[in-house]
């Protein structure tokens, strides 16, 4: 479509400085005038200035059923068509070609941060799965099938759009094949290690791809004895237990994921213990008994899904990272992630410090890590800035 032919939505002066600010979004009170567009357009957005003209601020998605009415495509004016989208998924996948390592799996396509709004590509081997989370990269679901199969010639497409991030969208809730056929869960190579991953019905797309370098990480540092809490399919675990931590327990609630684990550690021929329970109440457990590790590695779910529920999602942060304290030996190592973005890095070292003085231990900060690099942030942007993952030493 030309330029001439898209609906013209005029935003506030705060929408325009958020924009100019280099945030992508403009939210439902910022909009003045919505020109007539439908949810899914892509449309110019405009701001009128004090002389009275209009001046076009850039291209955006629209959505009138969200609080997020517009997400910044492109600054100024653009051609927004196929080429132009074909060009941006090639920058991104450019990227990963950059970033390339070992691993099978990772991110090809990161929503905003890689300038296309609402749209996830993970990669698993042959198998690429997609979210759309807006409504602009939902009506554009075939286009993404098409591109990237041309570009990655990869041709099994899995769509999860089960996510409740599409509620707020308007969205309904969806999973299931997009092209091609999946027999069942794929064996991917990640961090050295065949791993079990099943885009149909594992975890968001079918694993926790930004964690994949700090299991890594996790790995290099292992010795002793191992806890890994909140271990889904052992991501860290069995990181752990490759790296000579031994013996290593994983412990999730979901028994489903613990007997995956337990498989892929048998083909990767590893040892671990895996212990089915509510972390909360193990943790106290093992406490009680007296029980000690050298590492332990904390990844829970994010205990804060807005701000309204920060309040006591600290507490629960608090409490998980004070019992893991109790349970340290002197000298070990507590690699503890949160992936709320409404909890920030500093509030996060600031539960830290009190769960260390309450446990009455002293705490050296070794690194501060976040999501693997092809979930960029993007500058600007701190909702791309969600996962945090510290890594203490504990005296
Ligand atoms: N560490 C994993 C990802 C963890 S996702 C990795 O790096 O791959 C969070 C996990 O916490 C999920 O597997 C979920 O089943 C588990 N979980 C959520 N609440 C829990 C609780 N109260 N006790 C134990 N496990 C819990």
């Amino acid at each position: 479509m030309t330029l001439k032919g898209l609906p013209r939505v005029t935003i506030s002066h705060r929408g325009a400085q958020r924009l100019s600010a280099g945030h992508p979004w403009v939210f439902s009170g910022d909009v003045r005038d919505d020109g007539g567009a439908v949810s899914g357009d892509v449309v110019l957005v405009q701001q009128r200035r004090r002389s009275g003209k209009l001046r076009v601020l850039g291209c955006a998605f629209f959505n009138r059923e969200s609080m997020i009415t517009l997400r910044l495509i492109e600054s100024g004016e653009a051609v927004i068509d196929r080429a132009f989208w074909r060009r941006r998924l090639q920058q991104a996948l450019e990227l990963r070609a950059r970033l390339a390592d070992e691993d099978q799996a990772g991110r090809l396509v990161f929503a905003e941060s890689d300038g296309i709004p609402g749209l996830i590509a993970d990669r698993y081997h042959q198998v690429i799965v997609l979210q759309t989370l807006c409504a602009g990269a939902e009506r554009l679901r075939r286009q993404w099938v098409e591109l990237l199969q041309e570009l990655t010639g990869v041709d099994t497409f899995v769509e999860r759009n089960d996510t409740a991030a599409r509620r707020l969208e308007g969205l309904p809730e969806r999973a299931g094949m997009l092209q091609g056929r999946l027999a069942g869960p794929l064996q991917v190579r990640l961090g050295g290690l065949l791993r079990t991953i099943d885009p149909l019905a594992g975890q968001k797309t079918g694993g926790y791809l930004d964690q994949r370098h700090n299991h890594r990480r996790a790995g290099q540092l292992a010795r002793g004895r191992c806890l890994d809490v909140f271990s889904y399919q052992g991501g860290f675990g069995l990181s752990l237990a490759a790296g000579g931590g031994t013996p290593v327990t994983l412990l999730d609630q979901s028994e489903r994921a613990l007997e995956i684990a337990r498989a892929d550690a048998a083909s990767n021929r590893l040892q671990v213990e895996t212990r089915c329970g509510n972390a909360f109440d193990v943790l106290r457990g093992l406490q009680q008994q007296g029980q000690r590790f050298h590492t332990i590695c904390l990844d829970p779910p994010a205990f804060a899904k807005n701000k309204r529920a920060l309040e006591s999602a600290l507490r629960g942060y608090k409490e998980i990272n004070l019992r893991a304290l109790k349970l340290l030996e002197p000298g070990g190592l507590l690699i503890t992630s949160s992936c709320s973005y409404h909890l920030s890095v500093d509030l996060f070292e600031d539960i830290l410090l009190q769960a260390a003085r309450d446990a009455r231990r002293q705490v050296q900060l070794l690194e501060r890590r976040g999501a693997a690099s092809d979930h960029p942030e993007r500058l600007g942007f701190p909702e791309s800035r969600y996962l945090k993952c510290l890594l203490l030493r504990a005296w």
